[in-house]
């Protein structure tokens, strides 16, 4: 079939019993890269049910392990895979993009003042107005109240030593901290491919 076909093909997939109980949005299947790592820690790497079947029939990903239920099309039926691969391997970038995710992904969502993982902010560590920038090593994860009992202080005027001197983290170390943060789902088939269990303590 040609890719069109096959696009067209799994665009005809309906789900197998249409009881507006039963929940399709609930089979996401776990992506792994080709090396049979989750393709992403936190968030966890997932796709929609429709995603996985399209990239299965255009060759892309081979099937690691299944849902119990079933989708139709005309011509065939299809269990709804659970995991996934990928069949040609995605390179990470060695440094993660400076975003407000990472930057609360690298403090593992504390507060870098008290350790309070609510009500969470950014701080300039060296306070703008100082001359701090915004920037991977003066960017730090802080709770609301710290962050106004700190103002536009130094942690030294401040008396608020910082827990963590902040750096520019590798996309290993991310993903490292994101193995710190399970997923509220977590099907049977996937515990294989996520090994929250080995925590590196830092
Ligand atoms: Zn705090």
């Amino acid at each position: 079939m040609y890719q069109a076909d096959l696009m067209e093909h799994a665009a005809r997939f309906r789900p197998a019993q249409q009881d507006p109980t039963s929940n399709l949005s609930a089979c996401p299947a776990l992506v792994l890269n080709a090396d049979y790592t989750p393709l992403a820690y936190y968030p966890l790497s997932v796709w929609p049910w429709q995603t996985a079947i399209k990239a299965v029939f255009l060759d892309r990903v081979d099937i690691v392990a299944s849902y119990d239920r079933k989708v139709h099309s005309p011509s065939l039926d299809m269990k709804i895979p659970s995991v996934i691969a990928l069949r040609q391997y995605v390179k990470h970038s060695e440094f993660p993009a400076f975003t407000r995710f990472n930057v609360f992904l690298r403090d593992r969502f504390q507060c870098q003042y008290c350790g309070n993982p609510q009500q969470l902010t950014f701080d300039h560590v060296i306070p703008r107005r100082l001359g701090g920038k915004t920037t991977w090593e003066n960017i730090i994860t802080a709770c609301a109240p710290c962050n106004m009992k700190k103002g536009g202080r130094t942690p030294k005027q401040a008396a608020m030593p910082v827990r963590r001197a902040p750096i520019r983290p590798t996309s290993w170390q991310l993903q490292q901290h994101g193995k710190r943060f399970p997923p509220n789902y977590l099907h049977e088939t996937w515990r294989d491919w996520l090994y929250w269990d080995i925590e590196l303590e830092a």
